[in-house]
């Protein structure tokens, strides 16, 4: 206590030179559309569409993660999907993120999830992830914001 009290004003003085907080931004993200009217939005894999206003924000919501699913009939195995509430796989889910920023990656399915592992991704989803900017090494994932630095 002695010590505080000796110098009180420069902790007072620092306490003031606190930058103030950010302020966020939302009104102009990029990508935003804004639209008179709109249609009920729907499920491109089961083709349900949306029965009320909650599960519309919901399901347009939904329709912004994309799903990776194991698929022996693509050139390199990977399926993609989106899925609403009501299609989405319900076995293991596993996720992909980039290990320096909140920034994700697909959603993986099936064997997919069950092949991954914090830092680890089966092959031909690390190969789907190099091709969109990814970088996968030392067990650490990184998204294209970082690859590029
Ligand atoms: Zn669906
Ligand atoms: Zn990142």
């Amino acid at each position: 206590m002695a010590d505080a009290n000796q110098e009180p004003k420069s902790a007072q003085l620092q306490l003031w030179d606190e930058p103030a907080a950010p302020v966020v931004q939302l009104a102009d993200a990029e990508g935003y559309e804004r639209r008179q009217s709109r249609a009920v939005a729907q499920c491109p894999s089961c083709r349900r569409k949306a029965a009320s206003v909650a599960e519309d924000a919901r399901m347009r919501a939904d329709m912004r993660v994309l799903w990776l699913h194991p698929d022996p009939a693509a050139p390199d195995g990977v399926r993609e999907a989106f899925h609403c509430q009501h299609c989405q796989p319900r076995g293991p889910v596993g996720d992909t993120e980039c290990a320096r920023c909140p920034e994700e990656g697909p959603l993986l399915a099936e064997e997919f999830a069950a092949d991954s592992a914090a830092g680890k991704v089966p092959a031909a989803v690390a190969e789907w992830l190099a091709g969109r900017g990814w970088h996968l090494a030392n067990g650490a994932l990184l998204c294209p914001n970082h690859h590029q630095g």
